[in-house]
């Protein structure tokens, strides 16, 4: 399902692009389960790791707002010259480039930064650009050092630019981007220092939670870390603390990093204390 509507808003999941499998002892080096796991046999029964480079976008009467920004239109040289579609998509949704007033990021990963900024310029005219106050000033302060280098080369190509021209504004956790007081970041620290999730606050609130989760498996194993995570006891505590959440509050999870068909989806409370997840179907 790649497509809801929510009071008043449409949420649209846009995959930029899928990069190859990948062994799962790769992704997960830490978790590879030697018995039987419920959760892998669900979603990963043949030990791979698939995975996609996605897009949310929320669309309200008056504007378009983006959450991250994908891998970008490449070619990709850490991904062996992966070249993103995002634009295709939006045209086939009917969404003007001009029609996005806000691209909210996560964080400052190569998969989520692709389509901020192309040669120097702001692929979305008319959008206020925001991020995480902290990842902000990770990254000023860190600078090369900030994350690996594939990272860093993305950052420079498609979000120090934006930052010259002054375009990206700090968001502390609990704020919103201007103009889109619906939105708020919701603070999702440890995959990246200041990883933030994106939460629409609609009567069911929706949360767009970037790479809190990489796979489904982890929200039954929360203490599973994807290798990207960069603080991984953080981002434990960030995964059960957000699945606390959304399950207590109903919340729909958009998780970019899900196979199709999981673009969107609930996560419950099971009679033995752990999480579940649950694709949304047709109807909510
Ligand atoms: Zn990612």
């Amino acid at each position: 399902m790649v497509r809801l509507e929510l009071d008043g808003w449409t949420a649209l999941s846009l995959n930029d692009v899928s990069p190859a499998p990948a062994a799962w002892s790769h992704a997960f080096p830490d978790n590879v389960p030697e018995h039987d796991d419920p959760a892998m046999a669900r979603y990963a029964p043949d030990g791979v790791f698939r995975t996609r480079f996605t897009v949310v976008a929320l669309r309200r009467g008056d504007g378009v707002a983006l959450i991250d920004a994908g891998l970008g239109p490449g070619p990709s040289a850490y991904f062996g010259g992966l070249q993103g579609g995002l634009d295709h998509a939006l045209e086939a949704h009917g969404i003007a480039r001009a029609a996005v007033t806000c691209m909210a990021f996560t964080h400052f990963h190569l998969d989520h930064v692709g389509w901020a900024s192309v040669d120097g310029e702001a692929c979305f005219p008319n959008a206020v650009y925001a991020a995480p106050a902290i990842e902000l000033a990770h990254w000023a302060k860190a600078g090369a050092a900030a994350a690996k280098a594939h990272h860093v080369d993305a950052f420079e190509r498609h979000v120090a630019p934006l930052l010259a021209q002054g375009r990206i504004a700090a968001i502390q956790d609990g704020g919103s981007p201007a103009g889109w007081p619906e939105l708020k970041f919701r603070a999702a620290y440890g995959h990246t220092p200041g990883h933030s999730a994106v939460v629409l606050a609609a009567r069911r609130p929706l949360v767009v939670v970037g790479d809190s989760w990489h796979s489904p498996v982890q929200i039954e194993h929360p203490e599973w870390c994807h290798r990207a995570d960069a603080d991984k006891e953080a981002s434990i505590r960030s995964r059960r603390a957000l699945a606390d959440w959304a399950a207590a509050t109903d919340a729909i999870v958009a998780a970019g990093h899900f196979p199709p068909g999981l673009e969107f989806g609930r996560i419950v409370a099971a009679a033995d204390g752990a999480h579940r997840f649950h694709a949304l179907d047709e109807k909510i």
